[in-house]
């Protein structure tokens, strides 16, 4: 199994192509997105949900991960700190946080897809990611048939879980609400298999040996960071810090920091 499909995709012109289209109602006068307005002032305020390691997690009491250090770029440009809020990823795929303005972004290792696209407005893609299937070591679950009868763990709301409904025909899923939950059910044989993104299933069995990643399923996912629908003044904003980070370095310094063990480009 190879980590390779984890490996970041360039911010092309054609995958911001890709994105346009998506329905935006027209935002009010007041607050109409061309002026950059944050909830809180000397902030940049962060809708993420823990734990998703190594995109974000808690050590130490604080949060930390590579979406954490990507959005501390935008934090540092726009000379304010970074504020993070850890809530359900419900709140936060259905753009309802940012609709609130609990949050000023959500970045949440979250897949651009078109549902998504309708409810919040993303950022060009800054992550490539693929489904994978984790099991502990030895079982022979290496595709979705072989868990026939078996239990699947998914984790509510996200992508994983909406593959599992479509290509998991006779397989009992099991919800989770977070990855952590997800991940002590596949440890402890509650569950004899999970699927989740394979960025953060390598991640978690290269720390945890009794585990095994047995499959990934190509499903071409792109990781954007949401904003409000019609927020373009902090939308561009992100954009223009992603291509920078891109082009002096600063976003493979994050990437080599967070994925260690991930072959080199
Ligand atoms: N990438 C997946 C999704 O968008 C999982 C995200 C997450 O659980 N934080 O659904």
């Amino acid at each position: 199994m190879s980590v390779r499909s984890a490996l970041p995709v360039m911010l092309t012109a054609a995958t911001v192509v890709a994105l346009a289209g998506c329905t935006s109602t027209k935002p009010s006068a007041s607050d109409d997105g061309s002026k950059l307005q944050l909830v809180k002032s000397g902030k940049i305020t962060t809708c993420t949900h823990l734990p998703y390691e190594p995109f974000q997690v808690r050590k130490n009491n604080s949060i930390v991960g590579f979406d954490v250090d990507l959005v501390d770029l935008v934090a540092k440009d726009l000379k304010v700190t970074q504020d993070i809020i850890d809530t359900p990823f419900e709140g936060i795929q259905s753009g309802e946080d940012l609709n609130t303005r609990k949050c000023d972004l959500a970045a949440a290792g979250m897949t651009i897809t078109p549902v998504r696209s309708k409810n919040l407005d993303f950022t060009d893609p800054y992550f490539d990611a693929t489904q994978a299937l984790v099991t502990k070591k030895g079982t022979s679950y290496t595709t979705l048939a072989a868990l026939k009868g078996k239990k699947l763990g998914v984790q509510q709301g996200t992508t994983g879980e909406t593959y599992a409904q479509k290509n998991a025909k006779g397989v009992t899923a099991v919800q989770f609400e977070d990855l952590g939950l997800l991940l002590t059910a596949v440890k402890t044989g509650q569950v004899d298999a999970a699927i989740n993104d394979n960025g953060v299933l390598f991640e978690y069995v290269r720390k945890n040996p009794d585990t095994e990643v047995t499959a990934e399923f190509n499903t071409g996912e792109k990781y954007g960071i949401g904003v409000r629908t019609g927020n373009d003044a902090l939308r561009l904003e992100i954009n223009k810090v992603l291509k920078k980070a891109k082009a002096d370095g600063s976003y493979d310094r994050i990437y080599k920091k967070w994925f260690p063990a991930a072959p080199k480009k």
